[in-house]
């Protein structure tokens, strides 16, 4: 009988929470995927799932990975002939037992398991014991069955979304804001996502992108905040300075009304996909300057990675494609050719006071929209 064997790691590793951690996940996998999901000795194992949903178990955090296992009676026979069937279909010449016990009842222990169905495969198939670097590796799993299985595949790993509270995050159409989503959802979070705009057009790409995370997720609540008329005051006000610190002004602006927004849903904190010194905003100096207004903790989880890893990482997400598409971000309207690199606080808030910018913020924020996906 066929079942997927659901494994994961850092639950494993929690103490007294562990059974809160185990709850949700297995909450999530029957959301996700319509399961029977049966919790046993440490294990999740899935019955009746679908063809269709099984890759959706690659996109749920908490698992680290899954198997498709052949079930067996606790029997030395049926596993015998479990192992020399699953050697049996695969091409490979070398091969290793792998087996583990958290059923102590059972009569014999790992090492004698891998020894005694190690010599049952060499029997059937004349393939050769390897230890380092098998071309096969059958698992076997003493638990209250027994499962066998020799792939397994990689999933989100981390810890079970709703696991650790809500989080808004400023969701640009880059490449780097939605990989800062994904991995705080792997780190438990709950995303609410708020994007500002100022052309309707790109509000589809963003859309996109939000539908690609929610697979991660479940659905997703998003806030669409017009930003034109506080982007136009901004910038009839910053005549003086010209385009210098326009940008800055824009993203303390966003955090401010980010933050409005993250008290309204309870969320705990506020993500952004900023990386040190990636652009001319994120600066040490500048971040000072753009976090400054905000009480709530600012999550940047892509702080200190690479262009390039983040890159691969949206495209493993499958973010990357709608990412590259060209798209005008409001941040980058009229901002001068050479931005503030070293912007000075007293300057920025002195503009800011000049502004008196707030009513445009209450008022774009009453005209938010909200939306599902
Ligand atoms: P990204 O690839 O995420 O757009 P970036 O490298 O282009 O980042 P910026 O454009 O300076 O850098 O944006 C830095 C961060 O500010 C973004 O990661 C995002 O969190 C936030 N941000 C920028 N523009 C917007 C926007 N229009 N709506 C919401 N958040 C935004
Ligand atoms: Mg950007």
């Amino acid at each position: 009988m066929k079942r997927i064997l659901v494994h994961y790691s850092e639950i494993g590793i929690k103490g007294g929470n562990r059974r809160f951690f185990e709850k949700k996940l297995v909450e999530n996998i029957k959301n996700f995927t319509g399961a029977k999901v049966e919790r046993k000795r440490g294990r999740i194992i899935l019955k009746d799932v679908k063809a269709k949903e099984i890759p959706k178990l690659r996109k749920i955090a908490g698992i680290s990975s899954f198997s498709i296992a052949e079930e067996v009676a606790l029997t030395m026979p049926s596993l015998a002939k479990a192992v020399a069937a699953v050697a049996k279909k695969s091409p490979a010449k070398t091969f290793r037992i792998t087996a583990s016990r958290s059923n102590k009842q059972f009569k014999h222990t790992s090492p004698e398991l891998n020894r005694l169905l190690g010599g049952v495969v060499w029997k059937a198939t004349k393939k050769k014991v390897e230890l380092h670097n098998p071309e096969l590796e059958i698992f076997v799993e003493i638990a209250d069955k027994a499962y066998v299985y020799s792939e397994k595949q990689q999933s989100v790993g981390g810890l079970p979304v709703g696991t650790a509270g809500r989080l808004v995050c400023l969701l640009s159409g880059g490449i780097d804001s939605p990989v800062a989503a994904y991995r705080m959802m792997s780190r438990g979070c709950r995303i609410i996502f708020v994007h500002f705009h100022n052309y309707d057009p790109f509000m589809d790409k963003i859309r996109k992108l939000v539908s690609h995370l929610s697979e991660y997720q479940g659905k997703s609540k998003v806030y669409f905040v017009p930003f034109k008329e506080v982007q136009q005051k901004i910038i009839k006000g910053t005549m003086k300075e010209g385009g210098e610190y326009r940008m800055l002004l824009y993203r303390r602006l966003m955090m401010k009304m980010a933050e409005q927004i993250a008290k309204r849903e309870h969320a705990l904190g506020l993500v952004t996909g900023d990386s040190v010194a990636q652009v001319a905003s994120q600066t040490l100096q500048n971040l000072n300057v753009v976090y400054e207004p905000v009480k709530l903790p600012i999550l940047s989880p892509l702080i200190g990675t690479h262009k390039q890893d983040i890159i691969r990482t949206a495209e493993e997400i499958g973010t990357y494609k709608t990412s590259i598409v060209p798209y005008t971000d409001c941040c980058s309207v009229l901002v001068g050719k050479h931005p503030a690199t070293r912007a000075e606080l007293k300057v920025v808030k002195k503009i800011e006071r000049r502004l008196k910018i707030d009513a445009l913020v209450k008022k774009a924020l009453k005209k938010a929209e909200i939306e599902k996906i």
